[in-house]
């Protein structure tokens, strides 16, 4: 589990694929178990639901999970959802007033990025892969939780694929372009650069990069390098105990 600064009240958790239960193909790059936190992608229900229940322990939070659809849908939560699911959408914003419960957001090469308040009031998870990134969704998130809450909004960006390895055809290279996300692949042909269209749109926010490729490095499930696979998870806490 990787842990980077959020805001002066919150903090960011990114997970790795070690220290679950789910075998193979959603197992951890050492052969252990693997903390697959996606229960839609083929692993068994009763492994997610352990390593969900582990996560949660181990942070001693709720997580508000939502169902991802690569759209535009935001989902604010006032009050407990009390489901697996906060509801259909790719940005999930939580609270005030709910400390013990975490907005997450899960990943297999797609970037998560959470956002805070200067006191931790209000969290978000974000989910922007190619299609999130052209649809406003992070821009979206950080207005609204900047318009609940009248405070610095502050951002942690997690694992996710790089420019250098996330090769596309040409023409959704074009399309990437407008959101300074065109990018070119180590060997010198289209990608996307996600990061750099992330940062475009956290434009003077203040933003801590993990800065770590989850097709290159194993320690993350990454599904352009092996397509069955499992999900990380990137978690928006509080400070604190
Ligand atoms: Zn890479």
């Amino acid at each position: 589990m990787l842990e980077l600064r959020l805001s002066p009240g919150a903090r960011a958790v990114f997970t790795a694929r070690a220290g679950g239960v789910s075998i193979s193909p959603y197992g951890a790059e050492d052969g252990t178990g693997g903390l697959n936190l996606g229960s839609h992608v083929g692993d068994h229900p009763g492994a997610v639901a352990e390593n969900r229940a582990r996560l949660e322990r181990e942070l001693r939070v709720v997580v508000e999970w939502m169902d991802q659809v690569h759209g535009a849908d935001l989902c604010v939560l006032t009050e407990p959802s009390g489901a697996a699911s906060a509801g259909v959408a790719d940005g999930l914003i939580v609270g005030p007033g709910m400390p013990e419960h975490a907005p997450g957001v899960l990943v297999a090469d797609c970037v998560p990025v959470l956002l805070a308040t200067e006191s931790g009031s209000h969290r978000a998870a974000v989910h922007v892969g190619r299609k999130g990134l052209v649809l406003d969704i992070l821009a979206a998130t950080l207005e609204r939780i900047a318009a609940l809450s009248g405070e610095p909004v502050h951002a942690a960006v997690g694992p996710h694929i790089c420019a250098g390895c996330y090769e596309v055809p040409e023409e959704l290279a074009a399309e990437a372009h407008p959101y300074g996300a065109a990018g070119t692949t180590r060997w010198g042909t289209p990608s996307i650069d996600l990061a750099a269209g992330v940062r475009r749109q956290l434009a003077g926010v203040p933003v801590t990069e993990a800065g770590l490729c989850t097709l290159e490095d194993l320690r993350f499930y990454s599904y352009r390098r092996d397509g069955t696979t499992g999900r990380c998870a990137g978690i928006a806490l509080l400070v604190g105990p």
